[in-house]
């Protein structure tokens, strides 16, 4: 699984399900696992909540 937004490889655990959060090392972006199918898995932005640091 690449990163959708620099290309990294994400690693999506076996056993990760529907709605977990995957956050990519390199960039730090957070995607939601949207449908799983064996190995074949797709992943949506994760809603961008409570990102607003120190305001
Ligand atoms: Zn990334």
């Amino acid at each position: 699984m690449e990163c959708p937004e620099c290309g990294a490889n994400l690693t999506i655990p076996d056993d990760a399900s529907v709605g977990e959060i995957i956050s990519c090392p390199d960039c730090g972006a957070d995607y939601e696992i949207s449908k799983k199918d064996g190995s074949n898995v797709e992943l949506k932005q994760a809603e961008s909540v409570g990102e607003d640091w120190g305001e």
